[in-house]
């Protein structure tokens, strides 16, 4: 198997991408890869970062920007601004803790094995296809106007295929019963960012696979797998962008951008509205990084400035997915409610048309 396989990598015209490498090596050393699997954005240094970053806007804004758990804008003292006590003992910010470990406890049985394999099918799949159109890989030389065009494509197509699953779970019901989850979310927190039910990690996953693999597969092809994606200090431009924005929009403290910009890139208060269960908030702001898909798709909300967000998914429905154990067993209840009740109108018309 194993010769088959260098077999295959030596013979002249493959080309292999880093999600192939990324492939080959996960196999040996899974567990490692997995346990070392802890989001950055709740790193010392990306939290100190945040409160950093509130720091300056308390004392720019002079004490507002600060959200209560209902939603509303306040003013208050820094570490109220900061830290306030009522959203971080709230029993959404507790079960945020849960659901986290939860999902991190499952995810090692999926993640590096998913997130590699579609990737490296997706990966060499676009590769071959580029290679039955256009023949063997130009081989081209890199440059850093090419590595700066990698990077943009690769965000905007990982932004595309988040925005499209994103939005298909917010109009599908049966995908709506898992993300949900995330949005029963009371309070928020940097940890509301990894609140998800355990399903909806390989769904998300096996996105952002394809998302990046799809332009790593045509740019391995242009240059015969010799480029790579910029950084800033070591660090992706798209791992910067997302993971501040990520952190930061999971944030009580309103971070708005201005208007001209919040048309380009989401800034994390527009994610406050997301988050909103006011109907003229409900299923807006639907991308990660870039504002473009929800402009094109006419799901842009731009806020005003300390707009009222009430978060969760609203009063009447709230009650059902209040607990770590209601959130967890949650979606398989809504199924089953969605198969007898299909079930039933199903025996209701047989029984009308006989
Ligand atoms: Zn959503
Ligand atoms: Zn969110």
């Amino acid at each position: 198997m194993a010769d088959n396989d260098s077999q295959i990598a030596d013979s002249p015209g493959e080309v292999l991408g880093p999600f192939t490498d990324v492939l080959q090596r996960f196999t040996s050393n899974f567990w490692e890869v997995a346990a070392a699997n802890v989001p950055k954005d709740l790193h010392w240094k990306s939290l100190l970062l945040m409160v950093f970053l509130g720091v300056l806007l308390f004392w720019i804004r002079g004490g507002h920007g600060a959200k209560t758990v209902q939603g509303a804008e306040h003013k208050c003292g820094l570490l109220e601004y900061l830290l306030p006590r009522d959203i971080y003992t709230h029993l959404s910010a507790r079960v945020d803790i849960w659901l986290y470990v939860l999902e991190r406890i499952l995810r090692p049985l999926w993640a590096v094995g998913l997130f590699a394999t579609i990737g490296a099918i997706t990966e060499q799949s676009t590769i071959g296809l580029l290679q039955n159109v256009f023949g063997g890989t130009p081989a081209m030389e890199s440059n850093i106007a090419w590595m700066l065009l990698y990077t943009l494509l690769t965000l905007l197509s990982y932004d595309f295929i988040f925005y499209s699953i994103h939005y298909t779970m917010h109009k599908l019901p049966a995908l709506w019963a898992l993300h949900k989850i995330h949005h029963s979310a009371e309070v928020l927190t940097p940890l509301t960012r990894y609140r998800e039910h355990f399903l909806s990690g390989p769904i998300w996953a096996a996105g952002a696979a394809i998302g990046y693999s799809i332009p790593a597969g045509v740019f391995a092809y242009m240059f015969d797998g010799g480029i790579t994606q910029v950084t800033v200090m070591n660090v992706g431009v798209f791992t910067l962008l997302f993971g501040f924005n990520g952190a930061f929009r999971h944030y009580h403290v309103a971070f708005h951008y201005p208007r001209w910009l919040s048309k380009w890139l989401q800034s994390p208060a527009m994610h406050h509205t997301h988050h909103s269960y006011l109907p003229q908030h409900w299923d807006t702001n639907m991308a990660a990084v870039t504002s473009i898909y929800d402009r094109i798709f006419g799901t842009l909300y731009i806020p005003e400035k300390d707009e009222f967000t009430p978060w969760g998914i609203g009063p009447e429905k709230q009650g059902e997915h209040r607990t770590f154990w209601q959130n967890t067993v949650g979606p398989f209840r809504d199924w089953y409610r969605m198969l007898t009740t299909r079930n039933n109108t199903k025996t209701q018309t047989d029984t009308f048309n006989t």
